[in-house]
C-alpha cells in the first residue's frame, strides 16, 4: 500500500500546485502510516531528490520525451503503470486542468473511486470520507470512497505547502513507451506571458472598464506585478477580451494568491470561479457592489483614477 502523487509539469518546470499536492499526499501517507511516492512524467529543470522535502521518499521519473507535453491518454497509462508498480492505494493529483483530465480516466482504468476537488484531509474514523466543494463553492459535501484504490484531486489553495528541512527523495528513472492514438507534436500558447491557471497574481477587469481600448492601464498593472490578465464573462462575450481570459462558473476557475477585481460587480457566477483566491482586492466605484462582501481589501473609486496611481505606487516600491 502506498500514496502516489502525480507531479504536474509544464515547459520544464514543476507546476506550483504540485507542491501543495505533494504536501497533501504526504500528510495522508503519514495519517495512514504508509509510504509516499511521486510520479513525474517528462523532463524538468529541478533537482528531483529535493522533492523529498515535501514528504515523499521516492520519485518515479518517466523520462521519455513524449511526456514533455501533456496528453491525457499517455499520462493516464503511465500513471496507472507506476500505480501498479508501487501498489498505490491512494492517488493524489491537483484539481487543475491536467488533474481534472487524468483523475476520472485513472478511476475507470483502476476501478477506483474518485473525489474531485477535495478541500481537506480524509476523515478515516468511519470509512474514508473526503470533504469537497459543491455548487460552485456554496456548500460542502462529504464523500466516502469505499473502493480499494482511492483517487483524490485537491482543490488549489485548500491545504497549503509544507516542507521539512532535510528530506531527500530517491529518484527512480524509468522509461515507459507511449502508445497513444493521438500524439502531441507542438503546443502553441494562446495567453500572454503568464498562464492564467498557473498565475500567482491575476488582474481581472469587468464591464466597468468601459471598453477594450482601456485595457492598457489594467495590463500595465498586470505587467508590473508579473500577473496574468482575466475578465468577466460579458467582457469576453463582447469581444473586448479573448474567451480564454473569462473566469467564473462558465469560464476558467482560478485560485491565485492575489486576485484584483477591477470594475467587476461580483455576481455569484463570477465569484464561483475566483472564490478560492487567497486574497481578493476589489476596485469598484460603487461601494454597494457585491464583490466588496468577499474582498480582503477594497478601494471605492473610479478605476481610471485608481489604477494608474496604484501601478505607479507599486513601480515606485519596486524601485
Ligand atoms: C448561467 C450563467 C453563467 C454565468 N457565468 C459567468 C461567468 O462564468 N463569469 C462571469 O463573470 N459572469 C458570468 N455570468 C454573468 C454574471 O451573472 C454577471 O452578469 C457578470 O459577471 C457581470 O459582469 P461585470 O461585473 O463585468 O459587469 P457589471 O455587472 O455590469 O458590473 C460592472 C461593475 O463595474 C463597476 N464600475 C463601473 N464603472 C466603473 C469605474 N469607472 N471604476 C470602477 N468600477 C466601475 C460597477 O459599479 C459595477 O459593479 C453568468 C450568468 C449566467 C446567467
Amino acid at each position: 500500500m502506498s500514496v502516489l502523487i502525480f507531479i504536474d509539469q509544464t515547459e520544464n518546470h514543476i507546476k506550483k500546485v504540485s507542491f501543495e499536492a505533494l504536501s497533501y499526499g504526504a500528510a495522508i501517507a503519514k495519517q495512514q502510516n504508509i509510504p509516499c511516492y511521486g510520479v513525474l512524467l517528462g523532463n524538468v529543470n529541478y533537482t528531483l531528490s529535493e522533492l523529498g522535502k515535501y514528504g515523499i521518499s521516492k520519485v518515479y521519473h518517466v523520462t521519455d520525451e513524449v511526456y514533455n507535453h501533456f496528453d491525457t491518454e499517455t499520462y493516464t497509462k503511465a500513471i496507472a503503470t507506476i500505480a501498479a508498480e508501487t501498489n498505490a492505494t491512494i492517488i493524489v493529483c491537483s484539481h487543475n486542468q491536467s488533474g481534472k483530465a487524468v483523475a476520472p480516466r485513472l478511476s475507470v482504468k483502476l476501478k477506483a473511486g474518485v473525489v474531485a476537488g477535495a478541500t481537506s484531509l480524509p476523515d478515516t474514523s468511519n470509512g474514508f470520507v473526503v470533504k469537497k466543494n459543491v455548487f460552485s463553492g456554496k456548500a460542502f459535501a462529504y464523500v466516502n470512497i469505499p473502493t480499494a484504490i482511492k483517487i483524490i484531486s485537491l482543490n488549489q489553495n485548500s491545504f497549503g505547502v509544507t516542507t521539512s528541512e532535510n528530506g531527500i527523495a530517491e529518484v527512480n528513472t524509468k522509461q515507459i513507451p507511449a502508445t497513444a492514438k493521438v500524439k502531441v507534436i507542438a503546443v502553441n500558447k494562446v495567453s500572454g506571458e503568464v498562464p492564467l491557471t498557473e498565475a500567482d497574481i491575476v488582474v481581472s477587469g469587468g464591464r466597468g472598464m468601459k471598453g477594450p481600448e482601456h485595457w492598457g492601464i489594467l495590463e500595465d498593472l498586470a505587467h508590473t506585478l508579473h500577473a496574468a490578465t482575466a475578465c468577466s464573462r460579458p467582457v469576453a462575450d463582447a469581444d473586448w477580451r479573448p474567451h480564454h481570459e473569462h473566469v467564473g462558473q462558465t469560464g476558467i476557475q482560478v485560485s491565485p494568491n492575489l486576485y484584483f477585481a477591477i470594475g467587476i460587480s461580483g455576481a455569484i457566477q463570477h465569484l464561483a470561479g475566483v472564490n478560492r483566491s487567497k486574497t481578493i482586492v476589489v476596485i469598484n466605484k460603487d461601494a454597494e457592489a457585491p464583490f466588496f462582501k468577499v474582498a480582503d481589501y477594497g478601494i471605492v473609486g473610479d478605476a481610471f483614477e485608481v489604477l494608474p496611481k496604484l501601478t505607479q505606487a507599486i513601480k515606485d516600491l519596486k524601485g
